[in-house]
């Protein structure tokens, strides 16, 4: 057996793994392997990791397409001065996604434009890019997991619902959402956005309060509840417009 029927071999056999990255960087890992003059072991490793990254990324961008988050918005573009109910720290604690971890839910509850979607696309986002997913993937294939954690990131560990609230919902569509609620009960985290408090949920659920009562207890049995309040984020720059506009005309 020679070096080079043993190179061919070794490209068949990531062709036929479909492992493109690792067979795209052999040439060079080897070349700079015999120049470090690395073991085996160091060898294998840094081609894996080639892999690996690859995997990941492609992981990464098929989330974000799965998640078809409707802005680009991240948590780091959020305006806190602009909004003093809502708490960084809180934020930052929520971005770190711990809360998925056991499944909590979050709540945003507020008056139209107070930035609730805004901060549950950052969660969204969060949830997407998270050093923390590429972290547990690496872990995982290195512990030979890597089946099973790609299943389990299959089932979507966050669940945005937007703007429950603004319209009252049919029996039906009140239902469904009620399922898809008890179905994630403990299991996967929600972050629901609402222009309503809680104590009028009753409403939008077609005047049911029972429904609305076991939907609040299963999301708020385990959660973190965001009220905000004050001025929405859209007036406030239309305010600040006419106001620029109205010093304009009265300096001339
Ligand atoms: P809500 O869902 O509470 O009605 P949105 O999240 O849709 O409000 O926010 C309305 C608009 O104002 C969006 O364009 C959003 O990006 C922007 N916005 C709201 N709050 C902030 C903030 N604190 N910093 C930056 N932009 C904000
Ligand atoms: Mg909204």
């Amino acid at each position: 057996m020679n070096a080079s029927s043993d190179y061919q071999k070794l490209r068949a056999h990531l062709a036929f793994l479909r492992m493109t990255a690792a067979a795209e960087a052999l040439p060079a890992l080897l070349e700079q392997a015999a120049k470090d003059k690395l073991t085996s072991q160091a060898f294998l490793e840094r081609l894996l990791a080639v892999e690996v990254g690859a995997v990941d990324e492609r992981r990464r961008a098929s989330l974000e397409r799965f998640a078809s988050l409707p802005s680009p918005f991240t948590l780091a573009d959020f305006d806190f001065s602009a909004q003093p109910s809502v708490d960084p720290r809180l934020i930052a604690d929520l971005g770190t996604l711990r809360f998925i971890d056991d499944a909590t839910n979050v709540l945003l509850i507020g008056p139209p434009g107070v930035g609730k979607t805004m901060l549950a696309v950052g969660l969204g986002h969060a949830a997407v890019t998270a050093a923390d997913l590429a972290a547990r993937c690496h872990r995982a294939a290195l512990e030979g997991r890597w089946a099973t954690t790609m299943r389990f990131y299959a089932g979507p560990r966050l669940l945005i619902i937007d703007e429950v609230g603004y319209l009252p919902l049919p029996a039906e569509a009140a239902a469904a959402l009620f399922q898809v609620v008890s179905q994630r009960y403990l299991k996967g985290s929600i972050a629901l956005t609402t222009n309503l408090g809680i104590a009028s949920w009753g409403k939008v659920f077609n005047d049911d309060p029972m429904i609305a009562a076991a939907m609040l207890d299963r999301l708020l049995h385990r959660s973190v509840v965001l009220n905000i309040d004050g001025d929405s984020y859209r007036m406030r720059s239309h305010r600040a417009r006419a106001e620029a506009t109205r010093r304009a005309v009265a300096s001339t």
